[in-house]
Parts: structure tokens; C-alpha cells; sequence
């Protein structure tokens, strides 16, 4: 199981232990939010105590906002919640169904997350989706020097499987007319 696993640190298995479990609870309850019309991400933040913070799914077409993307919804509610623009002092972890796009890893770095744990990686939610996730830099080794943990692969085949019948349903493929 830890093969596959991605780290910008020493992998600790208690982490990736823990990060399986709420992700393949989020890959469970991404289900029924897909069958409401939501875009196949839901994220989720938790505190160091094992706290649940914040929760959100994608919510681009239903919101009617590009921006809407299940990480950066679970920031925006978990700053609201602890009335701050900064998480850091919080010392919170992002988990979430697949890879942060570009956006989110700007918004990741904005926020103060002090570690995220992604399940299926960028390039296989494009080649099964058709997803843009854009241009990904040295991400990992940025975040890094940045003192922002990073843990991926996790769960993939899961959420490969969810994403396929997100496509199969038919279900909206939004993305700027270029
Ligand atoms: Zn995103």
C-alpha cells in the first residue's frame, strides 16, 4: 500500500494510515454529493486534536462560480468558521479526493494548511476526465521549503472509479471555452 504513496518527507505509515481512512470516507459521501449535481472532488479539513473543521465539496455549476473547487470551498468555510485569513496558527490538514489543481495550490499556500493529503494524482484525472489541472510546478519540493507536508496517491483506484462513473453518468465536464 505505502508503494505507490508520494511524500515530500519521510513517510510516517500512522499518516498515511489515517489520511486512507478519511479519504475513503470522503470517496463514500463524494457519491451521493455527485448524484446532487456537484463536481466529483469533496475536501476536507481537520485539526491536529483529529477535529473536523470543514467540509465541502466542488460546487462550480451549482455556485455558477470557476472558483468553486472543493479545496478552496473547505478553506473559505474553515476560515469563516475560526474568523481568520490565516489557518497556520490552527495547525490543519487538507485531505482531499484528488491532486489540487494550480488554483488550489495557490489557494493552499495563501491559507496557512500546514499539510495535504491528496488521492488521485493530476494526470489520471485529466486522461479520465478531460480535466485542464494546468501546468504543475515542483510543487512538493515547494511546499517543502515552505514547511507544508504533502502525502498523494492515496486511495487511487477508488477514486479513479468514482471519477469513471462521474464521466459514464454523463455529468458536466466544465471548463472555459478556449
Ligand atoms: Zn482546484
Amino acid at each position: 500500500m505505502f508503494s505507490t504513496i508520494l511524500s515530500n518527507e519521510t513517510i510516517d505509515p500512522k499518516k498515511v494510515e489515517r489520511a486512507s481512512q478519511i479519504i475513503r470516507d470522503l470517496q463514500e459521501e463524494l457519491k451521493g454529493h455527485i448524484v446532487n449535481e456537484s463536481g466529483p472532488f469533496l475536501a476536507a479539513i481537520y485539526d491536529d486534536k483529529g477535529n473536523l473543521i470543514a467540509k465541502a465539496a466542488n460546487s462550480v455549476v451549482s455556485g455558477c462560480c470557476s472558483h468553486n473547487h472543493a479545496e478552496m470551498n473547505a478553506i473559505k468555510q474553515a476560515e469563516e468558521k475560526l474568523n481568520t485569513f490565516d489557518l497556520a496558527p490552527h495547525h490543519l490538514s487538507l485531505y482531499v479526493t484528488a491532486e489540487p489543481c494550480l488554483m488550489c495550490l495557490g489557494g493552499i499556500l495563501w491559507s496557512g494548511i500546514r499539510a495535504v493529503y491528496y488521492g488521485v494524482p493530476s494526470a489520471r484525472v485529466e486522461a479520465i476526465t478531460g480535466f485542464d489541472e494546468g501546468f504543475k510546478p515542483d510543487w512538493l519540493n515547494e511546499f517543502k521549503r515552505r514547511g507544508i507536508t504533502v502525502y498523494g496517491n492515496i486511495e487511487v483506484q477508488l477514486g479513479e472509479a468514482i471519477l469513471k462513473s462521474y464521466v459514464e453518468q454523463g455529468k458536466k465536464i466544465y471548463k472555459p471555452s478556449r
